[in-house]
């Protein structure tokens, strides 16, 4: 059988007439028997928010007014809300009971299953709006299959075993039926709720693809497709209609939000094709990610990823040393942070931390244990309020003339840092928040727009 696995964003399962537009396109396309949604947009923030110390039980209260709201407003639309109504109560009042026991016990396991909360009630929903299209369908809970590790706010999939239960307890399920479940969360192998960091519904629909073998992974957003650039940003931005895994990659890696990092090597490991779309006009078409494509640009898109952080080691013991970039390596590894570009002089280094893996409550990476442990040998500076914006393309560091036209743009930019060669599909460069959007708009009009 073949099979496509469509997931949905906030945006797309946002009320009910979203949800309805969504159902067209699943129950237009056949293959299509197992649906990903993520929560109702608004929803994680919402229960973000209830997981900070700070919320009092005022605001608590409030907060769980609002979930609440957004979900009874999809549950009145349907014909028959009887169906599903007791269901979602108990979700609702597990919210409330959950953001309670965070009061008394700030423990992360709690954190994450409260955060799960609003992926449990859209795939609730979803699956009753298709039954009312006359569909058979259910919604299944993805952490029977989602095995994770214990990394609560981060986890990480176990890919082999998902596979395993995947083919065991959702394979047969999908031969009759469309079935719905939730993007972002998972187990852990006792059984706890695990999350897999903001946005990570695109990760778990190409998670899900690859363990069924699937033809195609859709992910229907707000945008007809990947774009040149944010259309937010630059409303010149222009959709591209195929585009190579690693560009794709690099762009979600750099800061396209329209994909979540991890989403495309599932898709890479068994080839399957991604198509990226919008779910309020699908007639405009999308984005397919393909292994290949035909003619690469030398430009493909800018992206770029804001909140930075900049880390500046400096230590006499570096010069001539041999060692100190291991050690500091291995600090920044047993704190589970990545590093993400560096640069390095005789007794300075400059790295810049991947935030991408953040923890989906949101909380930084750097703490004062690990900044403790780093001034144990060398002396740090940590630099905030930078953004990194990324030029994606292909040949960049074989061609020659990128620069002259990446320098001229930036003339009137200070920028703090460069980094380019090391891969033959960027050139990022780092610059002060406050001048990022500055920046995305100036290169992409320079590098994409001239003669439109
Ligand atoms: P969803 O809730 O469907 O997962 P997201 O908000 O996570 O949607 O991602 C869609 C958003 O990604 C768009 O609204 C757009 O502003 C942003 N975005 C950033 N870069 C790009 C890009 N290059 N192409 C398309 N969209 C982009
Ligand atoms: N609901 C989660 C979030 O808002 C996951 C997702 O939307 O992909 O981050
Ligand atoms: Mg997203």
């Amino acid at each position: 059988m073949s099979l496509v696995v469509a997931k949905f964003g906030g945006t797309s399962v946002a009320n009910f007439d979203a949800m309805s537009r969504c159902a067209d396109i699943v129950l237009n396309n056949e293959a299509c028997h197992l649906v990903v949604v993520s929560a109702s947009s608004g929803v994680t923030n919402l229960l973000v928010e209830l997981t900070q110390a700070t919320v009092n039980d005022e605001r608590r209260l409030q907060l769980l007014k609002q979930i609440a709201q957004i979900q009874y407003e999809i549950l009145d639309c349907l014909t028959r809300p009887q169906d599903v109504a007791a269901q979602l109560d108990s979700l609702l009042s597990r919210i409330s009971a959950l953001s309670e026991a965070l009061v008394l016990n700030r423990s992360k396991a709690i954190m994450d299953e409260l955060l799960s909360m609003g992926e449990q009630c859209s795939s609730l929903l979803f699956a009753a709006v298709l039954r009312e299209r006359g569909a058979s369908s259910s919604s299944f809970d993805v952490r029977q299959v989602m095995l994770t590790d214990s990394h609560f706010g981060r986890a990480e999939p176990q890919i082999g075993e998902i596979a395993e239960r995947a083919q065991q307890w959702l394979a047969p399920l999908l031969v009759n039926q469309i079935i719905v479940t939730q993007g972002f969360i998972g187990a852990d192998s006792e059984g706890r709720t695990t999350t897999l960091g903001r946005g990570g519904s695109d990760y778990s629909a190409a998670l899900l693809a690859e363990a069924l073998r699937a033809e195609a992974v859709e992910i229907w957003t707000d945008v007809a497709g990947i774009y040149t650039t944010d259309p937010r940003l630059a409303p010149n931005a222009r959709p591209i209609n195929e585009i190579s895994f690693s560009e794709a990659a690099e762009m979600a890696t750099f800061g396209a939000k329209v994909l979540h990092p991890a989403t495309i090597l599932p898709a890479v490991r068994q080839q399957i094709q991604v198509f990226v779309g919008s779910s309020r006009e699908p007639e405009k078409g999308g984005t397919w990610i393909r292994h290949q494509v035909e003619n690469p640009p030398t430009f493909r898109a800018v992206a770029v990823r804001r909140d930075q952080t900049l880390l500046n080691l400096h230590s006499l013991e570096m010069l001539h040393a041999r060692g100190f970039l291991a050690e500091t390596f291995a600090t920044l590894a047993r704190h589970k942070i990545s590093v993400d570009l560096i640069t390095t002089s005789e007794v300075n280094v400059s790295l810049t931390l991947d935030k991408t893996g953040s923890d989906s409550s949101g909380q930084g990476l750097l703490n004062e244990a690990l900044l403790q442990e780093l001034s144990q040998h060398c002396r740090v500076r940590v630099e905030d309020g930078l953004a990194l914006v990324a030029i994606i393309g292909n040949r960049i560091a074989s061609t020659a003339g990128i620069c002259k036209r990446v320098f001229e743009v930036l003339e009137p930019h200070n920028v703090r840092m460069i980094c380019q060669g090391a891969s033959p599909h960027n050139l990022c460069v780092l610059v002060s928040e406050s001048e990022a959007a500055q920046v995305v708009k100036s290169l992409h009009q320079n590098l994409f727009e001239e003669g439109l």
